[in-house]
């Protein structure tokens, strides 16, 4: 191990099953590789279905127990594990740069927002409130009450390798689910660093269980046990569509935070020194690597130069290189198929007639590491408007007025986040009810918070994530017809 951490225990090479620490029944690991300097930072365990099977049973016995333990006592328990979070940041941050590849100061800042999370559901899990219904007859009383869906199985994504976890697994275990998670094969340890600090914690046995290993062996398992009652999936919209066809077979809830192509409008009346620094922080967050980056950087013509010379400025001060390395503000991209894709981008948009203001090219001092680029120039008959980009690549492309704007942000099949800046009140409002998104930021470049709902409508998802919403994502709701005696 190449980490200098204070408590090593948080770096586990064994996935968590039941309460124990446990390798593969075939005794197989796989690599897990550091994308800023491919060196290998340690193994993960190569599991398949008899394993993930036998994670479900122990989610399913636990469930017995954890589902009566009363909310109040759950939240405690939940609020230790935020506690031990924050306790554990630094280790926590080191873990996730060094398999992730994001700047320090990101991973600092996820887990501050994962214990966010895992706060906000502790203190949800008190207000899982039923309803009574005024009866149309004097012998009946008719209510509600919400209780847990039963065991979840989450599947998670590498760009955010903590905060995805937090935000399926609170949620779930503040409404007394118990849960199978299976990361992502890249960013591993962030999750079996959190689940190491939930055992701490006393979040009992098999009440959250990790598999690490075959994708699609761990996923057919998930989603054909009939024990697994809800399936909550982030990451791609094929792998999204591919799962819920699977889950379809023993009928389970799913949800489902799939791909965006956030368009991010610029109006002749915005305050541009505000979007250039919105459209920063959106667009080269996580080296452009998550699913609410601004996508489709849309300017109207009235002020395209200009933006586009202060959003230049701007790029050129990006400091590229490993994510550990004081002041670096841009890390690696996640592997060589993403590097493959973004470049592939950008030389599409190139040989269309896209001229690279800032950037445009692999740079040299790692094998995953892109050079922040500006395109000026971006055309509709180019990929990078229509493909989601996961890079560190801001696409220009210029319109008229505000219907052609709305048009084309509308003109996608996806449905994540939006965003658009303007000082006209009017158009604040007009824009955002206009906008086929399920989140808006107007006059902001971020979105995610625990107190909100964060998701997605079309081709993006189903469901929510965070605020008062989330947890219900893990309740059903059952109706009581009390028959009164006369
Ligand atoms: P990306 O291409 O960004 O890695 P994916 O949608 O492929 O996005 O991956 C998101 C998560 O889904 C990861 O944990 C990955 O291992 C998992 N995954 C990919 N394919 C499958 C599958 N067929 N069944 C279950 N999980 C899968």
């Amino acid at each position: 191990m190449c980490l200098s951490l204070r408590d090593k225990s948080l770096f586990r090479q064994q996935a968590f099953i039941g309460g124990n620490w446990v390798d593969a029944d075939s005794g197989r690991h796989v690599p897990v590789y550091n994308p800023a300097t491919n060196d290998v930072l340690g193994q993960m365990p190569w599991m398949g279905a008899a394993e993930t099977r036998r994670a479900i049973e122990c989610a399913e016995q636990a469930l017995v127990g954890w589902k009566k333990i009363i909310a109040k006592d759950r939240a405690t328990i939940l609020r230790r594990w935020c506690n031990l979070i924050l306790e554990h940041k630094e280790d926590l941050a080191q873990i996730m740069t060094a398999e992730q590849g994001k700047p320090l100061s990101e991973s600092r800042g996820e887990i501050t927002s994962s214990a966010g999370y895992i706060e906000w559901f502790a203190e949800e899990a008190k207000r899982t409130y039923g309803e009574t219904i005024p009866a149309a007859n004097k012998d009946q009383q008719l209510l509600t009450i919400r209780q847990p869906i039963g065991v979840v199985a989450a599947i998670t994504p590498w760009n955010f390798p903590a905060q995805m976890i937090a935000r399926k697994c609170s949620p779930a275990l503040a409404a007394g689910c118990t849960v199978v998670i299976k990361p992502a094969p890249q960013t591993p340890y962030s999750a079996l660093a959190l689940a190491a600090l939930a055992q701490e914690a006393g979040i009992p046995d098999g009440v959250l269980n990790i598999v690490t290993g075959k994708a699609g062996e761990i996923g057919d398992e998930m989603t054909a046990n009939p024990a697994v009652r809800k399936l909550s999936f982030t990451g791609s919209t094929v792998v999204g569509k591919v799962l819920m066809e699977k889950c379809a077979l023993t009928v389970k809830q799913v949800s489902m935070e799939l791909g965006g192509n956030a368009p991010f409008i610029v109006f002749d009346d915005a305050n541009l020194d505000l979007a250039v620094r919105h459209v920063m922080a959106s667009k080269f967050r996580n080296s452009g690597q998550t699913c609410v980056c601004a996508n489709r950087i849309m300017v109207q013509k009235g002020v395209y130069d200009e933006f586009a010379s202060k959003l230049a400025v701007a790029v050129n001060k990006i400091q590229v290189g490993p994510g550990n390395e004081a002041d670096v503000t841009l890390g690696p991209l996640i592997d060589d198929r993403a590097i493959d894709k973004v470049d592939g981008l950008v030389k599409d948009a190139l040989d269309k007639g896209a001229k690279a203001l800032v950037g445009g090219a692999p740079l040299d001092i790692g094998e995953l590491f892109y050079k922040p680029t500006v395109l000026t120039g971006v055309t509709q008959n180019m990929q990078v408007f229509h493909k989601e980009i996961f890079g560190p690549v801001a696409p220009l492309y210029c319109f008229e007025d505000e219907d052609e704007a709305i048009a084309l942000a509308n003109s996608t099949r996806y449905g994540l986040a939006a965003y658009f800046f303007s000082r006209d009140v009017g158009r604040v409002w007009r824009v955002s009810e206009a906008l086929e998104y399920g989140m808006v930021g107007a006059n902001s470049g971020t979105l995610s918070s625990e107190a909100t709902p964060f998701g997605g409508i079309k081709e993006s998802g189903i469901g929510r994530e965070g605020g008062k919403y989330g947890i219900q994502e893990f309740l059903e709701i059952k109706y009581i017809n009390m028959g009164l005696e006369e």
